[in-house]
């Protein structure tokens, strides 16, 4: 049985979620087996089942108040017993902050091998091997899990969403112990519309865009595609923008269909978290920047003047 570690956001499921209940699915039929979804935290029945339209056969939900705030501990222990009591031999989660600090724990607790940021189904079932990038990008790894259990964490908007439809069972469980590891004192909820890692669109910018005030323009943009915002580290130290927009190495990893890096340099560190993305747009004013080698598309220019120019020509082309 394949088991599906899903996420939501306020009841709603995030688009990673069908990601990964895809990706699950296409698995099962080349193991021959079924995937189970895990859903912890309040999510409507009517919100469950949209699970089966990616094929997953049964979500076990756990609604309790005690973990309507993550905790790394609890959150492991319970997946971990679930995966246990249901026999999972794989188990799917997003790489992500969270699918990073859960996946090492259930490796342990599970004796499971465990691969990281995989983008695509495993390339042999028998010895199970994947694919994965390496050396931010710039190679392929092909890994063998020999374990019994094995844990894949995948790459948010990698692989895709499947439509596959099936019947799907709704199971409410209760865990009999919650001895929570952490006591929240207070919660903060990220500011912006659309969650970083699901946007299709990321418009990014970095030390070149000067200050705060020069912001205005990359929001403009973000706002005319229906995209989400990013920075480079230095911006989120020096308080230009907040800390949940850094991508890299130290922020978010996302791979978003389009992303847009507006006055950022590409250190390795920065690529690290976006060098996934399917195509990467590069304003700077250096011919030499190191983002050049890693763009898809690139413009030497001052972005504070071509950021104007592409928002007249998009609002233009929308209003045709
Ligand atoms: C352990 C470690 C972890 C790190 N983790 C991260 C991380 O997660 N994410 C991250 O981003 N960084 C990270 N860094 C920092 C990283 O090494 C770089 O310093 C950082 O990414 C540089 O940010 P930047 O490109 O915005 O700024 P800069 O390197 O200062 O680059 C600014 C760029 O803007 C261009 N420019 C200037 N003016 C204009 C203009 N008017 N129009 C267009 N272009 C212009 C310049 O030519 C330059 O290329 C990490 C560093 C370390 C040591």
């Amino acid at each position: 049985m394949i088991l599906i570690y899903t996420e939501n956001w306020d009841g709603k499921f995030k688009k990673l979620t069908y990601e990964l209940v895809s990706y699950g699915s296409e698995l099962a039929k080349q193991l021959n087996t079924n995937v189970v979804a895990l859903s912890i935290g309040m999510v409507e029945d009517a919100e469950l089942k949209t699970l089966g339209k990616y094929g997953a056969s049964k979500v076990i939900s756990i609604n309790n108040d005690k973990l309507n705030t993550f905790d790394t501990q609890t959150y492991s222990t319970i997946i971990s017993q679930i995966a246990e009591r249901e026999s999972a031999n794989t188990i799917i989660i997003a790489n992500n902050n969270i699918g990073k600090a859960i996946s090492p724990r259930l490796s342990a607790k599970l004796k499971a091998g465990l691969v990281s940021g995989v983008e695509n189904l495993p390339t042999s079932i028998a010895p199970f091997t994947v694919q994965k990038k390496v050396f931010t990008g710039k190679a392929y790894a092909n890994i063998v899990i020999k374990s019994d259990i094995k844990i894949l964490t995948l790459f948010q908007n990698s692989f895709g969403i499947i439509e596959a439809d099936k019947d799907i069972e709704i199971e409410n469980y209760n865990p009999a112990d919650i001895n929570l590891g952490t006591t929240v004192l207070e919660t903060h909820k990220a500011g912006g519309k659309l969650l970083l890692g699901d946007a299709e669109i990321v418009v990014s910018g970095g030390r070149g865009m000067k200050t705060a005030e020069n912001w205005k323009p990359i929001e403009e943009l973000a706002e005319l595609l229906g995209a989400g915002t990013a920075c480079s580290r230095p911006v989120s130290d020096e308080g230009w923008r907040p800390h949940d927009e850094h991508v890299g190495q130290t922020g978010k990893i996302i791979a978003p269909n389009l992303y847009f890096a507006f006055g950022i340099s590409g250190a390795i560190q920065h690529l690290g978290g976006v060098s996934s993305s399917k195509c990467i747009v590069a304003v700077n004013t250096d011919k030499d920047a190191p983002i050049f080698e890693a763009a898809n598309y690139g413009l030497i220019g001052d972005a504070r003047t071509i950021l104007p120019e592409m928002i007249a020509a998009i609002t233009k082309l929308k209003n045709s």
